[in-house]
């Protein structure tokens, strides 16, 4: 049992999504995410963000801009080698090289070069084409949707998982499609509230709810958190 089970076991899901945004804002106020100065810079962010930090996505996103390759053709030109070199601290780096390779690919030979293109069409539509990219997995499909190209689709990961199987809404080993399926058919649909939900979600899981060993006593979806914040401040 963990202090926040209080909240499927009173509220219907429906009730409990923004009871848990609205005090994770209160905590974090808005996130802005995902940080980036251009629809190519986030996707290239989301796509090598898997499987890493952020610190490390960071370091390799500054070695393109260091060598002013934040730019679609001038990505499709180059080596490939001299690529994975640039994006090494991201980890992975010859196969992330290859996934960055093949969905620039897509855009220059698909939508002229286009990002604006790339994203115009329906949600299922625009998935469906990521997901056929080589190293393109629903998380990256999903935050490439909604953070490039504001499309309200809400990102699931296992921090998502791991803080709704331990509300009790969810069991552990619910899929990606079902989970995400539950929370779309239980909160209202709106790009901006997906965006920062997941973020919150993030943060709540990187700072209270871990893997092992959770800070449950200063959570603030533990039930006692209301009547104990002063204490926790
Ligand atoms: S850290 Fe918070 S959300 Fe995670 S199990 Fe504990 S009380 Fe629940």
């Amino acid at each position: 049992m963990f202090p926040c089970n209080y909240l499927s076991e009173n509220k219907t899901l429906s009730e409990g999504l923004p009871l848990i945004y609205e005090k994770l804002y209160l905590i974090y106020g808005p996130q802005d995410w995902w940080p980036g100065d251009s629809k190519l810079e986030i996707i290239i962010g989301a796509i090598l963000t898997q499987a890493v930090s952020w610190s490390n996505v960071e370091m390799a996103i500054d070695n393109l801009k260091g060598q002013n390759l934040i730019d679609i053709n001038k990505l499709h030109k180059i080596d490939k080698n001299r690529l994975a070199k640039l994006i090494k601290p991201s980890g992975y780096y010859n196969m992330k090289a290859k996934k960055l390779k093949s969905f620039i690919d897509v855009v220059v030979n698909e939508y002229n070069s286009n990002l604006d293109d790339f994203g115009k069409g329906k949600r299922e539509q625009k998935r469906k084409e990521l997901l056929e990219i080589y190293g393109i997995g629903p998380e990256t499909a999903d935050s490439i949707l909604l953070y490039a190209y504001q499309k309200p689709v809400f990102v699931i990961d296992t921090y998502t998982k791991r803080i709704f199987s331990r509300i009790n809404y969810i069991e552990k080993d619910i899929s990606y499609e079902n989970l995400q399926s539950l929370i779309e058919d239980n909160i209202e649909t709106k790009q901006e509230l997906f965006n920062e939900y997941h973020a919150l979600l993030v943060n709540l899981a990187k700072d209270y709810c871990l893997k092992s060993s959770p800070f449950c006593d200063q959570c603030p979806l533990n039930k006692h958190y209301e009547e104990e914040k002063d204490d926790y401040c």
